[in-house]
């Protein structure tokens, strides 16, 4: 009679918290490369025609790249404001904010991994594709022109670019180190 037979709590919820036996909480790293690929799905699924994964071509990479300027906090003068070439600018502007070349340049290599993760082939991957190189070359250096730093002072040799994988062409990869943020409105 001292047995209750309602429903065991235990069993109630799906979600069973506390001991989880998955993996590690994730890294910095897999965390935002999380965050970046759910920005970029989320992208895909507001694009107009809808655009799938398979569909994706480096044009569309650049698409999301200059879409993602909006939420950008580097000044980056046109070649008309006085305070074009200038490192400290003596007066404020109207030039639009950008996303900083070295956000770009390591989303791309978070995205190109989450990419793969998700199973797509090495050889299609459009956050490889060239035009999205070339273009993050010139993202790179029309905002050095603008903002008056010279990037080859960016190149740094660093021990650690080794671990970024096949990326080490030299393209200054090294130098994000105030990149890995890539600031979103949410
Ligand atoms: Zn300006």
């Amino acid at each position: 009679m001292d047995s209750a037979p309602g429903p065991d709590p235990a069993e109630a919820g799906p979600s069973s918290k506390g001991e989880s036996t998955a993996a590690p909480p994730p890294s910095r790293y897999e965390s935002q490369k999380r965050r970046d690929w759910n920005t970029f799905l989320q992208y895909l699924k507001n694009h107009k025609p809808p655009l799938t994964l398979t569909r994706c071509s480096g044009a569309h990479v650049i698409e999301f790249l200059k879409y993602l300027d909006q939420f950008g906090k580097t000044k980056v003068h046109s070649a008309e404001c006085p305070n074009f070439g200038q490192l400290s600018p003596p007066a404020p502007c109207a030039c639009p904010s950008r996303q900083a070349w070295g956000s770009l340049d390591s989303l791309i290599g978070r995205l190109r991994a989450a990419y793969e993760e998700h199973g797509g082939k090495p050889d299609s991957n459009p956050f490889g594709a060239k035009a999205v190189r070339i273009y993050l070359r010139e993202v790179r250096e029309s905002q050095a022109k603008a903002r008056g730093i010279p990037y080859e002072k960016k190149k740094r040799k660093r021990p650690d670019r080794s671990a970024r994988g096949d990326d080490g062409d030299g393209d200054g990869s090294g130098s994000g180190a105030a990149g890995g943020e890539l600031t979103v409105g949410v």
